[in-house]
């Protein structure tokens, strides 16, 4: 009998650890915005989810692309509770959950560098537009986010993508060659090449550091220069409107 409960409390605390892993809750928030993205319908918009890439050694994993006629939607889902705070040039998000604050990897940041990824891709069809999408699907609460990306709720992420429906930018063929072109670059999901890509990440992370601080934007390779703006003075990259890297002062 003692055999059984002890069974039985390790089960639990097994099944608990799962649940509440990151990778069970992030695969969790991933499978609902799928979910909203399928009552887009596959008729104009062609969905791919979990993508795992790899183009000119890189690797880059990206949660949901939607292409259409009107352009493709990169989608990075968020699956969190609590309050969140960020903005577009800090190299971390802050989660506030019961009065202790966690910091994460700033999502709008984290999806430009799928556009680029997508935009490297299909460097010669240079007429698509691009439209990059932060979803959060937990319960998180949006409490002060100052991007020009657009960061929304779950719930609102069908409406978000038709409202930018405006203009067509590709043909119905253009459509179907992009996606069978993108998921040509598609490797396998294993182990190694995830593992591979996140230490490609931390790699990136301490490239990145050293390019900053020799004021070389970190995404082209250009002179980063300081200018000011609505939130006040930071410093951007000198290939901008083409580039949109910026960092806090
Ligand atoms: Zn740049």
């Amino acid at each position: 009998m003692a055999y059984i409960v002890i069974m039985i409390i390790i089960i639990a605390i097994v099944v608990s650890r799962i649940v509440k892993s990151p990778n069970f809750i992030g695969e969790r928030g991933e499978a609902k915005v799928a979910n909203q993205l399928m009552h887009l319908g596959n008729k104009k918009f062609k969905v791919l989810n979990n993508l795992l890439l790899e183009h000119n050694g890189n690797i880059s994993q990206i949660d949901h692309v939607v292409v259409s006629v009107f352009g493709i939607f990169v989608i990075e889902t968020k699956n969190y509770s609590g309050w969140i705070f960020g903005d577009d040039k800090s190299e971390y998000w802050t989660q506030v959950i019961y009065g202790s604050k966690r910091r994460f990897r700033n999502p709008v940041k984290q999806n430009w560098s799928h556009v680029y990824f997508l935009q490297g891709i299909l460097a010669n069809r240079k007429h698509i537009k691009y439209f990059p999408i932060v979803a959060f699907t937990g319960s998180a609460e949006l409490k002060s986010i100052k991007t020009d990306c657009l960061v929304t709720y779950k719930e609102l992420l069908y409406q978000n993508v038709l409202d930018r429906c405006n203009d067509i930018c590709m043909s119905d063929n253009e459509v179907n060659e992009v996606c069978e072109l993108i998921k040509s670059y598609g490797i396998e999901d294993t182990k190694q090449n995830r593992h591979f890509h996140i230490q490609q990440i931390s790699n990136n992370v301490i490239e990145r550091e050293i390019k900053k601080q020799s004021m070389i934007c970190p995404q082209c390779g250009m002179k980063l220069v300081h200018r000011s703006g609505p939130y006040g003075d930071f410093i951007g990259c000198s290939g901008f409107p083409k580039c949109k890297y910026t960092m806090k002062q």
